[in-house]
C-alpha cells in the first residue's frame, strides 16, 4: 500500500505540472469509486474547476479548487497516478492494458474553454487501481474526511514528547499503534518496521512498556526513515509507481520490511515475520529484543 512517502512523491511531482490546470473532462470508468457525491454531480462541480494547490495529508491526496472544494484521493492497496500529455498515448501501446485498471481518467488543460482534447498542453492523469479498492471524494470541509486522523510525522506537531503521550497511553503493540491513522497519519507496514529496527525496538512490545531513551529514538527513526524514502521517490515492492511509471527506490534501502527468511544486513540473523493485528511484521530478533515488555 502507497504510504506517506509514496503520496508525498506523487504530490511532489503532479504540482509542479498540474498547478493553474483546469479540469475539462473527467471519464468515470468506476463511477463506484466516488465516496461523496453521486457521479453526475461530482462531474458536474469539478469540471471548470481551477486546481490551485495539491497536497497531502496522511495517505490522502488532496487537490484543491477554485471553487473552494477539494477533489480527495485515496489510492489504498494498488492505486496509482500516471500522468501524460495527450500527444504521448500513441507512444505508449502497454497503456490498454493499464486502461483495464483504470478507475478515471481526468482531462486537464491551461484553459477551460478547450475541451475537444486538442489543446497542445493537455495533460492527462490517471487513476489506476487493479485490486479497485481507491477512493475518490468532492467536497466543501476537508474534514469530513479528515478530521479523525492523526499527527503528521513530519510536520512541526510531532515531538519525541507528542509521540511518548501517545505511546504511554496505549498497551497494544508499537508496531499496530505507529500503523493506527487516528494517532499519527501516513505510516504503514513498510515504514513502521523499518523504523521501529533502527529503534532497535520490537513489534510486539507494548506501547506503554518504551522508555524515554527508546521513544527519543524511536520520533528520530520514523523521520529519518520517512524522509529517506521520500528522497528514494517511494518504495515500488508492489503495484507503486511513480507518474510517468517509473519505480520508486526505497525498497532497495529496506532492511527488515519484505525481507522475511534474509539475513539482518548488521547480524547475520535469519528477519522473521509475525502478524500483528492481521498485517504483517518483520523485525530482527537479534538487533530488536523483546523482553523490555512490561
Ligand atoms: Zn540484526
Amino acid at each position: 500500500m502507497p504510504e506517506l512517502p509514496e503520496v508525498e512523491t506523487i504530490k511532489e511531482e503532479l504540482l509542479p505540472r498540474l498547478k493553474g490546470y483546469c479540469f475539462i473532462n473527467v471519464d468515470l470508468l468506476r463511477p463506484e469509486a466516488i465516496s461523496e457525491p453521486l457521479p453526475a454531480e461530482f462531474y458536474h462541480r469539478l469540471i471548470g474547476q481551477r486546481l490551485k494547490d495539491i497536497s497531502r495529508r496522511g495517505k490522502y491526496l488532496l487537490f484543491r479548487l477554485s471553487s473552494g472544494e477539494t477533489l480527495i484521493l485515496h489510492l489504498k492497496m494498488t492505486g496509482s497516478l500516471l500522468l501524460l500529455q495527450s500527444h504521448q498515448l500513441k507512444l505508449k501501446p502497454a497503456l490498454n492494458t493499464l486502461l483495464s485498471h483504470t478507475t478515471a481518467i481526468f482531462h486537464l488543460d491551461t484553459c477551460t474553454c478547450n475541451s475537444n482534447g486538442k489543446g497542445e498542453n493537455k495533460q492527462l492523469l490517471y487513476f489506476c487501481d487493479p485490486r479497485k479498492l481507491g477512493k475518490m471524494w468532492l467536497v466543501t470541509e476537508e474534514s469530513k474526511i479528515m478530521g479523525k486522523l492523526g499527527v503528521e510525522p513530519l510536520s512541526s506537531g510531532f515531538s519525541a514528547q507528542v509521540l511518548g503521550t501517545i505511546l504511554a497511553s496505549h498497551r497494544a503493540p508499537v508496531k499496530a499503534l505507529l500503523c493506527d491513522q487516528h494517532l499519527i497519519a501516513g505510516i504503514g507496514n513498510m515504514y513502521a518496521d523499518e523504523s521501529l529496527f533502527f529503534a532497535g525496538i520490537h513489534p510486539l512490545r507494548k506501547g506503554n512498556s518504551l522508555s524515554g531513551e527508546e521513544i527519543n529514538h524511536l520520533y528520530i527513526t520514523i523521520q529519518t526513515v520517512l524522509n529517506q524514502a521520500i528522497n528514494r521517490k517511494g518504495a515500488s515492492t508492489d503495484n507503486y509507481r511513480r507518474t510517468n511509471r517509473e519505480k520508486g527506490e526505497a525498497q532497495f534501502a529496506f532492511q527488515v520490511a519484505h525481507r522475511g527468511g534474509k539475513r539482518c544486513y548488521f547480524c547475520g540473523t535469519f528477519i522473521e515475520r509475525v502478524k500483528i493485528r492481521g498485517r504483517s511484521a518483520y523485525f530482527c530478533p537479534y538487533c530488536q529484543k523483546e523482553e523490555r515488555n512490561i
